[in-house]
């Protein structure tokens, strides 16, 4: 029961505490978008488990925190060696898991895996220095200081990237972490232990409690024994976690949802303009960062929907595995009703439904096809509220003023991309855009070193490079006067 074989790889379905396995009598299964068939029965962690993880997570922290980063840094780069090594196994577990492509886990999101541990590792023995500076002949030193330990808590739709991006700087800060996987795709938060530990990892250090979010997240959240709350999901959960953090009044990092806009101006390379519209489909559009509102200027709005339409057209959706699938299904059937019903309602709002609008039920229950919605009524739930399926819509504007206009109307402010001939309209563009990234003429170019987070109802503070560090440690000035002690 406890050890599961998922695509040909072993795994260990039970929580993983102070370097051990640990058994719940309750279970959660975990389901395979694929085909819907279930993968594994993993255990179903709560107040118990969130204690027993954060006793551990205290116990070790002395230790961790008392290695320079240099020497965390070993430990960190010898986790990293032991993760690539096991790219393959990880990319078969998580795409069993959660259904996103094969081939994009193999390339793409298992070597980000990798390098979000060497990369914050590396930066806390190489950049982590403020220079010292005098206030009245004395000398402020500034350091960070590990703080405790950090409750991370993810989604589904990148488990182990979005994890191992707050995992990877905590540790290198000299935190102790607890993981709460997401249950619709837990598998490669189990596994991941499992390297983590043969890498030399000591015991405590990291933990995984498995569970739901409404039982296992809110034990961890609520234990007075943390330091930090790190959170990627939904507003509504946020909301939820907020809570909890002000009764712990202790600091939280959010990354929320959005609902961004693809700006593309009438003085934009078409053929660049219509591939990026079409890259916001991606993982069926279970990506956070996806401009969904495609916001077009009327004098290429002809020109561009015909390209854009046929360009749709020919995506290829298929099984996650095969490699020339372009998208795959969603997470879960809850998840494509959900996406069934914001179509429903934008249909009973009086919008068109270019294309797509239902599933794709020849290759099963769980693939919603690409979607393009039109002539949505300004203010409509499906220009407004996120969808997280592979639904766009299209609008167009007159001026740029309106464009912008458009562009900011939501309550969220996650990412923005423009796309223009001009460099000029695109700086005075972007000047007035409220989002944490902005992507002109491009998409998804990403820095670790980056701040990354969202403005409005998307996030709450920024992570990447030193954004990251000052929030897992504890910033700490040191103020040294010049004189009344002896140099040793
Ligand atoms: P969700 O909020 O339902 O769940 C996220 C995690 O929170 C899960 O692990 C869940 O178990 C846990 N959780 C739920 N209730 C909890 C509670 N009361 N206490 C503690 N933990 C709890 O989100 P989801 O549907 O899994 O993910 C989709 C959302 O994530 C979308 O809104 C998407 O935009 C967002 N997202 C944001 C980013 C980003 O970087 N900004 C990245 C990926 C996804």
């Amino acid at each position: 029961m406890s050890i599961a074989e998922v695509a040909g790889v072993r795994v260990d379905t039970r929580h993983w505490i102070g370097g051990e396995r640990l058994a719940s009598p309750d279970t959660f299964a975990s389901i395979s978008p694929i085909d819907g068939t279930e993968l594994a029965q993993v255990s179903r962690g709560g107040k118990a488990e969130a204690d027993a993880a954060v006793a551990a997570a205290r116990a070790a922290f002395p230790g961790w925190a008392a290695l320079s980063a240099a020497e965390r840094g070993v430990i960190l780069h010898r986790v990293a060696d032991n993760v690539e090594a096991h790219i393959e196994e990880l990319s078969q577990l998580e795409t069993a898991d959660n259904g996103s492509l094969l081939r994009s886990h193999r390339r793409g999101v298992m070597p980000r895996v990798v390098l979000n541990l060497r990369f914050f590792a590396d930066y806390a023995i190489e950049k982590l220095k403020h220079p010292d500076f005098e206030t009245r002949g004395h000398t402020n030193h500034v350091t960070w200081d590990p703080s405790g330990v950090a409750v991370i808590i993810t989604p589904w739709n990148a488990p182990l990237m979005l994890a191992t991006w707050r995992i990877g700087p905590a540790l290198a800060s000299g935190d102790t972490v607890i993981a709460k996987p997401p249950e619709w795709a837990p598998l490669t938060a189990s596994y991941f232990a499992e390297l983590a530990h043969e890498a030399g990892l000591p015991p405590g250090v990291f933990n995984v409690v498995q569970g739901l979010g409404t039982e296992a997240g809110a034990a961890l959240t609520a234990n007075p024994g943390i330091a930090r709350i790190c959170f990627t999901g939904s507003v509504p959960t946020a909301k939820v976690i907020a809570h909890a953090a002000a009764d712990n009044l202790i600091p939280c990092s959010f990354e929320l949802g959005g609902k961004s806009p693809t700006v593309i101006l009438d003085d934009a390379d078409l053929d660049l303009a219509v591939e990026l519209a079409v890259e916001q489909y991606d993982n069926a559009g279970q990506v956070c960062l996806a401009g969904t509102r495609l916001l077009v200027q009327d004098g290429i709005a002809d020109a561009f929907t015909a390209r854009f339409a046929e360009r749709a057209a020919r995506i290829r959706q298929g099984d996650p595995r095969d490699e020339d699938t372009q998208i795959g299904p969603n997470i879960h059937l809850k998840h494509v009703e959900r996406v069934e019903g914001y179509v429903e309602r934008a249909r009973a709002d009086g919008a068109t439904i270019a294309y797509g609008g239902e599933r794709n039920s020849e290759l099963g229950t769980h693939y919603f096809k690409p979607t393009l919605v039109v002539d949505a009524p300004a203010g409509s739930e499906i220009l407004t509220q996120e969808v997280f399926g592979p639904v766009l819509t299209m609008q167009t504007f007159a001026t740029d003023d309106e464009g912008l206009e458009m562009a900011n109307g939501t309550d969220f402010g996650l990412a923005a991309t423009v796309i223009t001939g001009s460099r000029t309209r695109a700086e005075a563009f972007t000047k007035h855009l409220v989002a944490g990234t902005i992507w002109v003429n491009c998409f998804f170019v990403r820095d670790l070193s980056a701040p990354f987070g969202g403005s409005k109802r998307s996030g709450i503070g920024r992570e990447g490079g030193i954004w990251s560090f000052d929030f897992y440690a504890d910033v700490k000035n040191t103020v040294y006067a010049p004189n009344g002690w002896t140099e040793d």
